[in-house]
């Protein structure tokens, strides 16, 4: 069984193998998937409660480099991601606000799906809400209760984790010594308050429950994702992946339901991505110093520069968000845009040059190289702009071909598979999402036409009208690059 079935590209070129680092082990291990050439692969979606931040969609854009890397390998992927649309903070907003769960969490779920869109995240095989898969969870809950892993009080049904002497094998957490009986409620707690968690919760005055054959009440977080993924990926999965906030209690607790009815293992690798930070603080709701894919949107900030910056950062490094960071990432993608342009649009020479499709090799396989290291972006990033410079350099030399333009352009397209930054349609994607940005705006199509205007005026040598366009579209963002050939190529600013 080969770990790379296929190479991308249709050349034959050296492949890396893949190396991903696994929660369970501490260590880094060769990725080979149980069936050969499928991946089955769980993703923890959001909390739809409100509005996603950047700092989830930090981990949402990890799983898409991810899915989209094991694709660009030839691997089918089978992808589930859960939408929690039921937890302690839905029930208590949604009450809060008068609406049924269901009313309160439409709004989220669809607004996560569009900022999904806007930040060029794949859609995932199978998208899971909770709500709709109680019924599952209660066959778990059954399965737990009939091989002696639950007991019940005042109604609710929890998991005695004592009879799981494996529990604590992920977060590594020593359970010897604690208090049996012990039991926690809350879906969200710290190690220090690992105990019997809550798998169905008695319904509190007032509260939305389900009526079902546990007894009424609603499900633990932790039940949701354990039964949704035996449901559509089968007793073990490859790969398992989210926030490292999540190894507990989340997954832990997952792992101890799964075990205990399956007694099979559930999964095969471990994907944890770290924090997006603020000022060396995690990103998140409850410290308040988060922002959203709108509020950045509505600043002027484009989504190719939010997903550039995201995935630029491999995912096991914290990465400190910065208005600096944002700015340096939408120069990265201009920067690339203009090359890609400058490859499909510029004239050289005919022929080809030996050194530049052996230039383009190497960066492919750098790049490569970068993305088999358990996904480091970084340096497989380095060796697209290594290859930019070069190119741009024999370029301006006149030493580039027209024939390594194409060669070039594969490694282009290969890079742009998994980073998704290559297409300039951040204004279609912003007028999508109805988002106005704060700065005015000139489209690509009005850019054209004034720069064909301007070219019309310097044939006729009207250099005083051919200045006049070029000093208007630097007043709207625009740069005006003149090449040797006559050609222009333009950028935002
Ligand atoms: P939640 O909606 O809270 O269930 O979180 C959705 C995903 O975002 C989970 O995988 C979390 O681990 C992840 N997450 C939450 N905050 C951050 C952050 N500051 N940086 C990176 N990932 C995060
Ligand atoms: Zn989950």
């Amino acid at each position: 069984m080969s770990a790379h079935p296929t190479l991308s590209g249709g050349e034959r070129t050296a492949s890396a193998e893949i190396r991903f680092h696994n929660t369970m082990s501490g260590q880094m291990e060769p990725f080979v998937p149980l069936e050969a050439g499928v991946v089955r692969s769980y993703t923890c979606g959001p909390t739809v409660y409100d509005f996603a931040h950047i700092g989830n969609f930090r981990t949402f854009v990890f799983q898409d480099v991810l899915r989209r890397y094991l694709k660009s390998k030839g691997f089918r992927v089978i992808q589930v991601m859960n939408l929690t649309d039921v937890d302690d903070r839905i029930i208590q907003k949604s009450a809060a606000a008068g609406l049924s769960i269901r009313e309160y969490t439409d709004k989220y779920v669809q607004a996560y799906l569009d900022d999904r869109t806007a930040l060029n995240l794949e859609p995932p095989e199978y998208i899971a809400r909770a709500t709709e898969h109680i019924d599952d969870m209660v066959k778990l809950i059954e399965r737990l209760t009939k091989k002696g892993f639950t007991y019940t009080s005042e109604g609710s049904t929890y998991y005695r984790i004592a009879k799981f002497p494996a529990y604590g094998k992920l977060s590594k957490i020593d359970v010897a010594g604690m208090q049996t009986g012990a039991r926690v409620d809350m879906d969200r707690y710290d190690k220090d308050n690992a105990r019997d968690f809550a798998l169905w919760k008695a319904p509190k005055p007032g509260e939305h429950f389900w009526e079902t054959r546990i007894g009424p009440g609603r499900p633990g977080w932790h039940i949701e994702c354990a039964a949704m993924a035996l449901k559509y990926l089968g007793d073990t999965l490859d790969i398992h992946s989210g926030g490292v906030d999540l190894t507990f209690p989340h997954h832990e607790n997952e792992i101890a339901e799964a075990e205990a009815a399956t007694s099979k293992k559930f999964v095969r690798y471990w994907l944890h991505a770290e924090h997006l930070l603020v000022d060396h603080e995690k990103m998140s709701k409850s410290l308040g110093n988060f922002a959203t894919l709108r509020e950045l949107f509505s600043h002027g900030h484009k989504p190719s520069s939010i997903r550039f910056l995201l995935a630029s950062v491999p995912y096991r490094r914290q990465l400190n968000f910065t208005p600096e960071s944002l700015q340096g990432a939408a120069s990265s993608v201009e920067r690339l845009r203009n090359f890609a342009s400058r490859l499909r649009a510029e004239k050289f020479p005919e022929g080809s040059s030996p050194e530049m499709a052996g230039r383009a090799l190497r960066a492919k396989e750098e790049f490569d190289r970068g993305l088999a290291d358990d996904l480091n972006t970084a340096q497989a990033l380095a060796a697209i702009f290594d290859l930019v410079r070069d190119a741009n350099t024999a370029m301006d030399r006149g030493e580039f071909r027209q024939d390594d333009s194409a060669v070039v352009l594969t490694v282009m397209e290969n890079f742009d598979a998994i980073f998704a930054v290559l297409r300039d349609d951040d204004a279609d994607k912003l007028k999508a999402l109805g988002i106005a940005p704060d700065a005015p705006t000139i489209s690509d199509a009005e850019i054209e036409s004034l720069i064909a205007e301007r070219q019309a005026a310097r044939k006729r040598r009207d250099f005083a009208a051919s200045d006049r366009i070029r000093d208007e579209l630097a007043a709207r963002g625009v740069i005006l690059e003149d090449s040797r050939d006559g050609t222009v190529r333009w950028k935002r600013k």
